[in-house]
Formats: structure tokens, sequence, C-alpha cells
């Protein structure tokens, strides 16, 4: 297993401090386009998107998937998918950021996947239209035969959604068409959020026709190494961040340790909210760890750990409109932070630029430098992690 120094790294990041060129970051990527292909290409060289021919399904009998009612108006249709059942395939050019699906929830269920019985999802079901009972009728295991018991079909097409009255417990609800979507570490699609009305997915990268959609179906998976996401998935995923034995999935491996790591340092603890131990897949030089879990990183270091983060994603092709939105509120709060005249300038300069890399190159002068504010804002979060109980 690949073990990264993370303080390491960012030092080999940050040294070039005093020239204009990043020789590591220029590294990572040069090796991400010299050794295989690019994203792009690697589709189109893997048969992605998997167009599914006509010809593979117009001689077996009509599918109980073709009638699972698609509204007039979503760009995609149901087809068999090569090594994973059915899927959904653009069947139009989809924009990213243009909204796929609006789905109802079809019944939901308060309580603990491993606490749901037979007798939860019969109650469930029999509140249904008979219409609805039908399309529930008509879900097949791994797309090929009717499922021998309700909690198998409710387990494998219900998703996790939060219940507004008990704000504490998990609850599922069953979403037929969502639902169809498979999964990929390196998704096209994103639900950013689903409540017990609907779920909403979105394109967050522009989407050729005949490509196959996908989401990812853990929320920190841009954290995890392959091995670690095939544990908590329960099968093998074949994206591109995940092909066996290709430069492509090792460097895959990297960012997401590094990311790992830059999390680690930024918020103190590790993305299930434990303080590393001596099995963690990440490492820190002790005096960072340390640094970090007393929230002594200074801002300028902060803020270049932030930046590199967006570089990062935007390699593994995770870098959406949405996570801009939400990663930006972060740096844009730690730019107003600033108070040594020097840093803020330097600051200022890098967001000016118009690339993530750009920004991160002008910010990596920050990196190690003491800020005037550094002992307030450590004051801050300890105080913080202290009414947080952490
Ligand atoms: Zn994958």
């Amino acid at each position: 297993m690949l073990c990264w120094e993370i303080g390491h790294r960012l030092e080999e990041f940050a040294a070039p401090t005093r020239d204009v060129t990043y020789p590591a970051l220029e590294h990572l990527k040069c090796f991400v386009r010299s050794t295989l292909h690019t994203p792009s290409e690697f589709r189109s060289s893997t048969n992605f998107p998997r167009e599914v021919s006509p010809a593979a399904y117009r001689m077996s009998k009509p599918h109980p998937y073709r009638a699972l009612k698609i509204p007039k108006n979503a760009p995609f249709t149901l087809n068999p998918s090569p090594g994973k059942g059915w899927g959904a395939f653009a069947t139009q050019s989809i924009n990213a950021g243009t909204m796929i699906l609006v789905e109802e929830l079809l019944f939901i269920i308060r309580k603990a996947h491993e606490a749901i019985t037979e007798i939860d999802v019969g109650a469930a079901v029999q509140q249904l239209t008979a219409q609805q009972k039908n399309q529930v009728l008509l879900l097949r295991d791994n797309a090929s035969k009717p499922f021998s018991h309700m909690t198998e079909a409710f387990a494998e097409n219900s998703f996790a959604i939060q219940d507004r009255e008990q704000l504490q417990t998990r609850a599922h609800g069953l979403f037929l068409l969502h639902s169809r979507i498979n999964h990929s570490c390196v998704p096209n699609c994103k639900i950013p959020t689903n409540n017990e009305e609907h779920v909403a997915s979105y394109a967050t990268r522009d989407i050729a026709v005949g490509e196959e959609l996908t989401f990812c179906y853990e929320g920190d998976f841009e954290l995890r190494r392959r091995h670690d996401r095939h544990q908590r998935l329960r099968f093998v995923c074949d994206c591109i961040a995940c092909l066996p034995n290709t430069p492509y999935q090792e460097l895959s491996d990297m960012r997401r340790t590094l990311l790992r790591g830059l999390q680690y340092l930024t918020l103190g603890h590790d993305f299930d909210g434990q303080r590393q131990d001596s099995n963690s897949s990440i490492f820190l030089h002790a005096e960072w760890k340390e640094a970090a879990e007393t929230f002594r990183i200074p801002i300028g270091t902060r803020l270049a750990c932030d930046l590199l983060v967006m570089v990062l994603l935007e390699e593994e092709g995770l870098l959406d409109e949405m996570m801009v939105e939400r990663l930006r509120l972060t740096i844009s709060t730690s730019i107003t932070l600033f108070k040594t005249g020097r840093n803020a300038w330097i600051t200022r300069l890098a967001m000016e630029r118009q690339t993530w890399s750009a920004k991160f190159g002008f910010a990596s002068r920050l990196y190690g430098c003491e800020d005037a504010a550094d002992a307030g804002i450590v004051a801050k979060l300890q105080m913080l992690s202290l009414l947080r109980g952490r």
C-alpha cells in the first residue's frame, strides 16, 4: 500500500516559492498526460461511453425495465450496461449543470437498513397505488431475475435520506429511476441532496449522447483509495480510477490519499471524525499531526492546502460546480482573515490568477509563513473544538 508523507509532499509542492514554476505539480500533470491518456482519451480507448448496440437487446423479449416510466423530457433511456446489468444512457448531449431528473419518493422506511424487515417493506408497498405496485414489481436482481425477498429489492434500490422529524435518524427511500443509475468513482452526475419528497440529479460535466450516466454512491470517495472504495461498495468498480494496474489508477490513489491528508491538516481529524492512529493509511509527520490536531496550522499554509485540494480534485475529474461553490466558501473566508500586509497582498494576487493551479502556485508562497492573525484563529478553532466535544 502506498503511503504518502503529506508534510513532505506539501513541502515539495510549496518549495518553489522563489520560482514561477511548480515542478512537483507539473510533474504530476505530465505523469497523467504522458504515461497513459487524458480522461477523455481514456474513455474512448476503453469503449467508453458504453453505447449499446440495439442488436444486443433486439433479439430478447422486452425487459421489465422497458416498462419503467421515464418522464418524456428526461435526457436518458434505460439500456443494458455491460457488467452492470442495466444503466441509464444519455439520449442527447447534456451540458454540465443541467438537471437530469427530479423523482418523487415512492415510499420511505424510517429505520436503519439492517433493521428493515419483510413486514416493513410489505406494509409500505401495500400503501401504493396499483400502478406504483406494478412499477415496484418490475425490479430485478442485477437486472436479471425477480428478487426473492422484498428486503433485498429495497436494499438494492433505496437511498439513505435524512429524516426531517428526527434529524439523527437515518431513513431510506425508494426511487425507482435513480436507483437504475450505476456507480462510478469519477461520475458525470451528482445528487447534491435528497429529502423525503424527492431526489434531483445534475450533470457535473458535459455528457455525450450514448454515454452512461453515473453518480458516486458514497459521499467521501474522493478521500478513499481503490481498495477502500471497493470494500465500502461490496462490488468491484471498473471506472477509470479503478481499472487495476494502470498508471492512471495509481495516480488516482495518490491524489486521493493526498486529499485525505490535506483534509486532516486543515480539519485536525480524518473523514470519520477520528484521529490518525498507527493503523491509518495516511501518514503525517508527528510534528504535522500535532499541529493539525491542535489547529496550529498557520492560515497561509491552510490557504495553500485548500487551493491544492482544488487542483487535485480538478485533476481527478471531481471538481464540479457544486464542489467549487462549497469549497470556495472556505477559501473566501480564509482570504479575509490575513492581517499581515505582505500575506494579504500575496493572497489577493493569487486569487486574481485564472486557474486553480495558478492560484495555488502563487499562494504557495504563503506556505509556512506566519501571519498576525494566526494566534487569534488558533484560539477560535480550539474553542470551537471544545464546544463540539472533540
Ligand atoms: Zn471506481
